[in-house]
């Protein structure tokens, strides 16, 4: 058996030093005016002074001048406490010697020994702490791709608002138009981006009276107000719209960002927040059904026209299997001659009680509820009757139908082609195909596989809405076109914007260089007319020779031309 001897004062002395030493809690001696006497290693770690600097100068001399106000008087007054109480604790943010503040816990003890007052301190660094529990607020509250409140925080602010404020409080919801076209085309890291360009430039704004700029997620944004006057708010929701007339600039790709906005008044349409918000998006909504890119003021009789969305899916789906989807003819015509080449078909919907509506009331809930494939089986087997009909009363035509990426990627979209034309006696030649730029985008590979083989069977392709979209020129290389239809949008402006003007004549010239053919589209005036042919545009489409029609009145024009 061992026999116990008991420690020594000394050995007891050096070990507690050593451990001192190899504690991971800063540890440091004070004289009785708060004067460093010693200091362990992970002190000096922390705060990247040595033991020997600080010995003899007071406590924090050091780090004052870096502390913010509120924590230098905590700082300074640590003497007082420790007097009254003999122990004092507090959370500090200390300044090291490179400028980092670290975040800390740290404990003072008041000791007497042969007569003499010492003072101990211990410092635990929490900054790891600290910032977990910052990121975890942060993840509540706000959201991830903007750093803007989220809806939670929206509804707490706002609901607040509603209480104190002796005002009225004006709510807008607003989303992005087309904004799950442009994620699935640009990617996530791309959509975030112009995300944080969109919301930059809506904090530049500096919309006054704004109380809370919310982003509920994806393309999902809210703002409340506090008004003195309702002019005002018509007036910060103009400039929130033409500040999208302005382009965003990605990758030195231009895009355009339309927005639908829906704004309600507390408490006009309702004391409560859940009321006012839901009128809000109830005004949003109906924008969006009716085409996007405006603002709704809740009235109620919108109300009435809005169905919700899981009605609307019901919906569609009754239309496809009862073939409500019909469609309309727009001529194209041979500008220099003025007669018809060929039309463009236009789906609308005959809906039972609505009556007949446009694509823009549907088009976004199609692709949404993956019916696009649906859809354009039944416009094309109407197109493709359709032509048999005119054929049969000595018409020879072509017909073009609107197709996007989601229709082309359908595994039976090629086989559903070739049996049209076998059962409709139809030539390829007859059928045309538009896709927009920005479908070209999406799953790029397969696109262009479909394309190349429609191509190889004989159908004509055009590249529809040219100059709108994300896609760059060397895609119109790259892709088997036939035509090139220029957006409504520069033909609208060709006659009195010089630069809209120029643009036209560019993709008129490369347009030649690569062999293609390019078609007008919207031409409303004479002048636009006029212009095209002089600088040798071949086809146009337009109000000024014809709106869409049904296939009766197609019909007509066709015999009265002939
Ligand atoms: P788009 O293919 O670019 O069709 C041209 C649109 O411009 C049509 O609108 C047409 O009515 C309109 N338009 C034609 N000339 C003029 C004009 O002179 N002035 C003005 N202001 N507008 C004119 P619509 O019929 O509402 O179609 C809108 C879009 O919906 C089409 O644009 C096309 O992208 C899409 N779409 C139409 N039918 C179908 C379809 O069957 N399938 C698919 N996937 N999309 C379709
Ligand atoms: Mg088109
Ligand atoms: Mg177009």
């Amino acid at each position: 058996m061992t026999i116990f001897s008991p420690i020594t004062e000394h050995i007891k002395q050096q070990l507690l030093t050593q451990l001192c030493d190899c504690l991971e809690d800063g540890l440091f001696i004070l004289d009785a005016n708060l004067r460093y006497m010693s200091a362990n290693a992970a002190y000096e770690m922390m705060i990247g002074y040595q033991e020997a600097f600080l010995i003899g100068r007071p406590l924090g001399v050091y780090a004052v001048d870096f502390l913010p106000d509120v924590e230098r008087d905590i700082f300074l007054s640590v003497a007082e406490h420790l007097d009254k109480d003999g122990f004092y604790e507090n959370n500090f943010s200390i300044a090291t010697r490179y400028g980092q503040t670290l975040n800390c816990h740290m404990t003072f003890r008041k000791l007497d020994l042969a007569s003499k007052v010492y003072y101990v301190g211990m410092v635990r660094d929490t900054s790891a702490v600290t910032k977990d529990k910052e990121e975890l607020i942060h993840l509540l509250n706000f959201n991830q791709d903007t750093g803007l409140p989220n809806r939670k925080v929206f509804l707490s602010q706002t609901s607040d608002l509603l209480l104190e404020s002796y005002q009225e409080v004006a709510i807008a919801r607003f989303n992005i138009d087309r904004y799950r076209m442009l994620a699935s085309t640009l990617g996530t890291d791309k959509v975030t981006t112009l995300l944080n360009l969109f919301v930059k430039r809506i904090n530049d704004l500096k919309l006054t009276h704004l109380r809370c700029f919310s982003h509920f997620g994806g393309d999902d944004f809210a703002l409340s107000f506090e008004l003195t006057d309702t002019r005002m708010v018509r007036h910060q929701i103009n400039s929130l719209m033409q500040m999208c007339e302005r382009p965003f600039s990605l990758d030195g790709n231009v895009i355009y960002l339309r927005i639908s906005v829906g704004v309600s008044y507390f408490p006009e349409h309702g004391t409560q927040l859940s009321t006012v918000l839901s009128k809000a998006e109830k005004a949003l909504n109906y924008i969006k059904q009716n085409g996007g890119d405006d603002v709704g003021w809740y009235r109620e009789e919108i109300n009435y026209v809005c169905i919700d969305s899981l009605q609307l899916e019901a919906e569609l789906r009754t239309a496809i299997d009862e073939c409500q989807f019909i469609p309309y003819y727009q001529p194209k015509i041979t500008l220099a001659t003025g007669e018809i080449t060929g039309f463009e078909a236009l789906v609308r919907w005959q809906h039972p009680t609505r009556g007949l509506l446009q694509p823009v009331d549907f088009i976004d809930a199609i692709i949404t509820y993956k019916l696009s494939f649906d859809l354009f089986c039944q416009m094309a087997i109407q197109i493709a009757e359709q032509l048999s009909a005119w054929q049969a009363i000595g018409f020879t035509q072509h017909i073009c139908i609107n197709a996007d990426a989601a229709e082309f990627t359908h595994p039976e979209f090629l086989e559903f082609i070739v049996t049209l034309f076998d059962q409709h006696c139809m030539y390829p030649h007859q059928l045309h195909i538009e896709i927009t730029e920005s479908s070209l985008m999406l799953n790029h590979l397969s696109v262009k596989q479909q394309l190349v083989a429609l191509k190889a069977l004989g159908v004509c392709l055009a590249m529809d809405d040219f100059g709108t979209g994300y896609a760059s020129l060397s895609y119109l290389q790259e892709y088997p076109f036939d035509f090139i239809k220029v957006d409504r949008s520069f033909i609208s402006k060709i006659v009195d914007d010089h630069i809209q003007y120029a643009i036209v004549k560019a993709i008129l010239e490369l347009a030649n260089a690569l062999d293609m053919k390019v078609i007008a589209e919207g031409i409303e005036t004479d002048e636009q007319w006029q212009l095209l042919l002089d600088i040798g545009c071949t086809y146009g489409q337009g109000y000024l020779f014809s709106r869409p029609l049904t296939a009766e009145d197609a019909t007509t024009m066709l015999m009265r031309r002939a």
